[in-house]
């Protein structure tokens, strides 16, 4: 007689990262000897500089190859306040900081901390592919505001309020934004404040992109706006983007002592502590030269620009002013329902698979983002990566 495990209802409903899943699709592609433009995945393509690396060497040499405190080494929980300390004046003493495996893992833990079965979640679209998932893993409801792109995927205050019921708990903010890059500007994030202190919600905060702000941009961090909003924020950040450190794993949350303390019992049962030569690594990466986070974003900025200009000359493609992360987050609504190389392109998956098969570009379908009609694509690619890449995008498009 057969037997099969039954997987958890929970589980069973757990939609897989679209932002893996299409980068496994390339790299299997990749494998049978093809040439494919890897725009799917947000990941600098820089390796990590060799003084972070350098770090993790010595420290192993000098023996931090064994369990830490669960929620990460005080020197790291120090580094991390003090960086926020001086970057945007934010007071945090180390009892608010919890270190996580990478930023996914951080969220993860503030869902599943702060969140009972029925609450709701506010979270503006598009929205980063984990988002919704992990909000339903934890047994709340994700409430997606739909955003337009004419207001440049922001959420406007009406939106908020209008999506506000007495089950709503928190609203979700990522700004540098992840798919689109948009920035929210200081007086917008005023007015969402105004209305989360009224309204009696807390904010998730993920700030992961602070670091990659383009042009006249500005990032502000969401609890600077006003005094008593660190009560009601926690804050998402870690080293995957900002170093090139997104196979260390170690990212972070700020937030107040009572969510910190329960955090980390969470995690000690979990999975007890992030990698302990990661975390000196992370360490070196916040407190050695900051040169490395300069460079990388001249390059960064030099590729926005030439994305912006690549897509504005591609026939119907549009998108928002990239102010921040590395994606280009591109309209292809003139091109849904057309035929390209024989196949109808009735949707952003269809239109992102048979861009990968038919011309080897790997990107991600707006879909997976909670917005129809659009694709992201990455610059977190070298130029002549960028280059190829747009030439086969407009050729797909091109197609008569
Ligand atoms: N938040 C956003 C907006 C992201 O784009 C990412 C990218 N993975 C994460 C969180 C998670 O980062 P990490 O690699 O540290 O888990
Ligand atoms: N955050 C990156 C992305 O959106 C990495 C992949 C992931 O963690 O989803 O592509």
């Amino acid at each position: 007689m057969s037997f099969e495990i039954s997987i958890s209802n929970v589980v069973q409903g757990l939609e897989p990262s679209a932002t893996l899943t299409m980068s496994a699709k390339a790299k299997e592609i990749k494998s049978s000897g093809k040439t494919v433009y890897d725009l799917s995945l947000g990941e600098p393509d820089f390796v990590t500089p060799q003084h972070i690396c350098n770090a993790a060497v010595e420290a192993m040499k000098a023996g931090h190859t064994k369990y830490t405190i669960a929620s990460g080494i005080p020197e790291l929980k120090k580094a991390v306040a003090e960086k926020y300390k001086s970057d945007y004046g934010l007071d945090y003493n180390t009892n608010q900081i919890v270190v996580s495996n990478g930023a996914k893992h951080s969220i993860h833990n503030v869902f599943f901390t702060t969140i009972n079965a029925g609450d709701e979640v506010i979270i503006p679209a598009p929205y980063w592919v984990s988002y919704a998932e992990l909000v339903k893993l934890s047994g709340g409801v994700p409430v997606i505001v739909q955003t337009e792109e004419s207001n440049n995927f922001k959420m406007t205050a009406e939106q908020f309020e209008k999506n506000i019921t007495p089950k709503t708990k928190m609203l979700l903010l990522c700004s540098p934004s992840n798919p689109t890059g948009v920035i929210y500007s200081k007086s917008e994030l005023e007015t969402i404040a105004e209305i989360v202190v009224r309204k009696n919600l807390f904010v998730m905060a993920d700030e992961i992109y602070d670091k990659l702000v383009y042009g006249d941009n500005k990032f502000v961090s969401f609890p600077t706006l006003r005094s008593g909003l660190q009560e009601r924020t926690i804050i998402i950040n870690g080293v995957s983007k900002t170093y090139a450190m997104t196979g260390w794993r170690v990212g972070w949350t700020f937030s107040p002592v009572n969510v910190a303390k329960k955090m980390g019992e969470l995690q000690s049962q979990e999975t007890s502590n992030p990698c302990s030569i990661s975390q000196y690594a992370a360490l070196e990466a916040l407190t050695g030269q900051q040169n490395c986070v300069t460079e990388m974003l001249v390059a960064f900025s030099e590729r926005r620009d030439y994305v912006a200009k690549r897509i504005s000359e591609i026939d119907g493609l549009s998108c928002p002013e990239m102010g921040g992360a590395f994606y280009a987050f591109f309209n292809i609504k003139k091109h849904l329902g057309r035929k390209i190389g024989g196949v109808v392109i009735d949707n952003s998956e269809k239109f992102c698979l048979e861009l990968l098969m038919q011309k080897q570009v790997a990107t991600v379908m707006g879909s997976a983002f909670g917005c129809e009609g659009y694709v992201r694509a990455s610059f977190a690619a070298n130029l002549e990566i960028l280059k190829n890449a747009y030439d086969r995008i407009a050729d797909f498009i091109g197609d008569k």
